[in-house]
């Protein structure tokens, strides 16, 4: 069975998942899915036989239509060959009775290292069947600049760009974009604040001027956003991976159910592992983690999703989000694969903030979905009692789930997103022991913890800096045509 991809919002036109990747997103603005996901099962007993690399050569296989299995031992071998700080990849660690599942090992210590390595790659292979090549634009507000940039870093046929607000990117995320390697690579601060960035990268892909100077040398932009599918399934592998940990711990026996409790933003992270169930893990329940942005939580209580309300910023920004877009792909599949339905609720979040689902999906999601949220005050009190009582520390957007894990009555995984070095000052602040100066708080953390600083940050201080360059947004444009012919000249 040749797995196809289609949009969530119409039966329509087929795509292999090759295609999937360099389109991104449907034009009719659906996400990808494969609407036979989950009538085959991967054999439990010969993932818990494999390791990292091998359950994600099982995955591609079943998911990657259109990748030959050279193109996926590529892929495999450069993505998590030695590029990850642990032999585990994603190793999982005994935290009071609860296993924590550590996703920042990767090369920029945050959990989008494990599919932003991998994306580039899908992306690289696919574009030499179409004989092109794919410039990248991304704007950030801090977090995700570096990570897609350190996994694009010289990879075949592709170029990136990135935008960041001038001076609002704290000290250490501009050390990390300003000292970016890479001959594929230009980092832009531009002037004013992150939507300024982010809604001109937005006019840049609708801009046919740009479009066409860029097809004269065969370019073509691309983003690499969180609903791309080369995103979505690298993230399943870890699922099945913790599985595989657990049973070789002794914690359960192969076939046993257990529970994910996954820090929850724009909902790809716990997708992944509902694919992973669909593909046959044996979950009993996923806890959906949520900060002060609770929709997610009253969504999973009430059925409603309701995004008006006001935006809060919190000590756990990557979670800080309203409009949770990975959801769509859960509501096709829980709706029974019903795109109608599925195009009118999306169209009534757009037109009016809310929609409402039907019962019988309703139904299927709360059996197996849990929502729980905390507060800035919860997640530093979380992280102060998880270090009192077992020496561990968490970052903030880990403790969410960390303490949502609680509410499981089988062995259950938190799934850690970040090291506690990338949010330094307020894990110190939460265990009382504040420091203003960013480089001296990650020696004052290492000092309490029994985690080093990773190597990535700790060699950040003395990081030569490469991009100065600021620029005013409408001269956005200008130099990402001039990236694009020294990129690819
Ligand atoms: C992106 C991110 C999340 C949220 O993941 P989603 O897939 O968007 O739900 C959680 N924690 C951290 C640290 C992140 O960077």
């Amino acid at each position: 069975m040749e797995p196809y991809y289609q949009s969530t919002r119409q039966n329509g036109k087929s795509l292999t998942a090759k295609e999937a990747v360099l389109q991104g997103i449907s034009p009719d603005g659906g996400l990808f899915v494969w609407p036979k996901l989950g009538c085959e099962k991967l054999d439990l007993e010969t993932v818990c036989q494999s390791d990292y690399r091998g359950i994600a050569r099982m995955v591609f296989g079943r998911l990657m239509s259109g990748y030959s299995p050279a193109e996926i031992d590529d892929c495999v071998s450069h993505a998590y060959g030695n590029t990850f700080a642990s032999e585990e990849i994603t190793p999982l660690r005994s935290v009071g009775d609860i296993e924590v599942l550590e996703l920042f090992h990767g090369p920029t210590s945050a959990f989008k290292d494990v599919a932003l390595t991998i994306l580039p790659w899908f992306l690289s292979k696919a574009l030499v069947d179409s004989d092109k090549k794919a410039l990248i634009l991304t704007a950030t507000s801090g977090d995700t600049g570096k990570a897609t940039m350190s996994g694009f870093e010289d990879v075949d046929h592709t170029g990136i760009c990135v935008f960041y607000p001038d001076g609002k990117v704290s000290a250490i995320q501009h050390r990390q974009m300003a000292s970016q390697t890479g001959s594929n690579v230009e980092v832009f601060a531009v002037k004013g604040n992150f939507d300024d960035a982010q809604s001109m990268v937005k006019k840049l892909f609708l801009d046919e001027d740009l479009k066409k100077t860029l097809a004269k040398e065969g370019i073509v932009l691309s983003s690499a956003n969180s609903i791309n599918i080369g995103r979505l399934i690298p993230q399943i592998v870890y699922y099945f991976d913790a599985y595989r940990q657990m049973v070789a711990k002794g914690k359960i026996q192969l076939g046993d159910p257990v529970a994910f409790s996954v820090p929850t933003g724009n909902f790809g992270d716990v997708l992944a592992g509902y694919y992973a169930s669909l593909l046959g893990l044996p979950v009993k329940k996923f806890y959906v983690a949520s900060n002060a942005n609770n929709v997610l939580s009253d969504f999973l209580e009430k059925g409603v999703y309701d995004r008006r309300r006001p935006f809060i910023q919190t000590i756990s920004p990557s979670m800080d989000i309203l409009i949770s877009s990975n959801l769509e792909r859960l509501l096709y599949y829980a709706s029974g694969k019903d795109t109608e339905k599925v195009a009118g609720w999306m169209k009534d979040l757009a037109e009016k903030g809310v929609y409402t689902l039907d019962e019988k999906t309703f139904k299927t999601i709360s059996e197996l979905f849990e929502g729980g949220w905390y507060d800035d005050e919860a997640l530093s009190r979380t992280i102060a009692e998880v270090y009192k009582e077992t020496g561990y520390v968490l970052d903030p957007h880990s403790a969410a789930a960390y303490a949502l894990a609680k509410k499981s009555d089988v062995p259950v995984v938190a799934l850690s997103t970040a090291s506690p070095y990338k949010f330094t000052q307020d894990v110190l602040a939460a265990l009382g022991a504040e420091e203003k100066d960013p480089w001296k708080a990650m020696t004052k953390l290492s000092e309490l913890c029994d985690q080093p600083v990773p190597e990535n940050l700790a060699k950040l201080e003395n990081a030569p800096i490469l991009f100065d360059l600021s620029i005013e947004a409408d001269e956005m444009k200008d130099n990402v045509i001039r990236a694009a012919g020294e990129i690819f000249a």
